[in-house]
């Protein structure tokens, strides 16, 4: 049973203050399909992209199994376009330009034979269009969305109406307080947990995660990098690797889905290590467990005296 994954495909320009690259590969549904991809096959990716798509970006996609019968090529379009400037404090970040190009009309179709998929990743785009690809599935079983302060600014009204529908909501610290208007984080998790999502996990940067169930709160450590090359698609690529790990295991348990959340921030901090998708291209499996053992020991302590 596949994984299927919607969001945006873009060409990413991105200023940080080591480097500058134009016209990299990104967006949401790229680096969660390459993150799951280390866990899950096949990653079924749902977008769109204009003629001007490089091959070699293709490429990557394909030589990471990812299905692309549900990425539609438009003809004389071009692809979303996104540029963003980090400063010295890589959490904060400025967007300097969205080009919608295709997303404009895209109407996403899922492949009749991705229909019955019982896992979804709802990466982000316009919550119009991740509400239009969840109407087409005919029974999910486990559907994570993730969001940004876009959406919950000029669509909020969708958003809350699409956030009752899915099992699993991330977002990051700044994006909870503003989408429930409060400060304390604690309050914004049970709040927003009452407007649907049995799950929420609130990403908070370089600082980690926090996971919110029914009955635990769950604080993830930040892996403690020496390198942050650049921050753009950690979010995203903790999605992937959050999803696919508990695509490829089935299990649901709440212990299971800790887990899951370390295997979300491992993915990330090897995403932030390089520019672009470049730090989810190479990784190996056993590379991947060494990283997750590693955040292990980063909260393990004796609790006698
Ligand atoms: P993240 O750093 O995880 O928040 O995700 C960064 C990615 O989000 C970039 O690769 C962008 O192409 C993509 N992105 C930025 N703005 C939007 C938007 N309004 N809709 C969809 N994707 C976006």
């Amino acid at each position: 049973m596949s994984l299927l994954v919607v969001g945006s495909v873009a060409l990413d320009s991105v200023e940080t203050p080591f480097d500058k690259i134009d016209d990299a590969l990104g967006g949401s549904a790229t680096y969660i399909s390459l993150a799951a991809s280390y866990f899950s096959s096949p990653v079924v990716l749902i977008g769109v992209v204009g003629s001007d798509f490089p091959k070699p970006y293709i490429e990557i996609l394909e030589e990471h199994n990812i299905d692309l019968d549900g990425l539609q090529v438009k003809e004389n379009e071009k692809t979303f376009r996104w540029g963003g400037k980090y400063h010295y404090d890589l959490n904060v970040r400025d967007t300097l330009f969205t080009e919608l190009n295709a997303f404009e009309k895209f109407d996403p179709v899922i492949p009749e034979n991705f229909r019955k998929s019982k896992f979804i990743c709802l990466g982000n785009i316009d919550p119009k269009l991740q509400l239009k690809v969840l109407e087409q599935i005919s029974e999910p079983q486990f559907v994570v969305c993730d969001t940004m302060n876009l959406w919950i600014n000029i669509m909020k009204e969708d958003l809350l109406k699409l956030i009752k529908k899915v099992h699993v909501f991330i977002l990051n610290d700044s994006e909870a307080r503003l989408l429930t208007e409060e400060p304390n984080l604690i309050k914004a998790a049970k709040m927003i947990r009452e407007m649907g999502p049995e799950i929420l996990i609130i990403k908070k940067g370089e600082h980690g995660a926090l996971l919110f169930t029914d009955d635990t709160i769950f604080s993830a450590p930040a892996y403690p990098m020496e390198i942050i090359f650049d921050p753009t698609g950690a979010g995203d690529s903790f999605a992937g690797g959050f999803i696919g790990y508990l695509h490829r295991s089935r299990d649901l348990s709440a212990e299971n889905i800790k887990r899951a959340v370390i295997y979300g921030s491992t993915m990330a901090s090897f995403c932030v290590e390089k520019f672009s998708t470049k730090g989810l291209e190479d990784l190996s499996y056993l590379q991947i467990q060494d990283r997750f053992r590693e955040f292990k020991k980063l909260s393990n302590f004796d609790e006698s005296d």
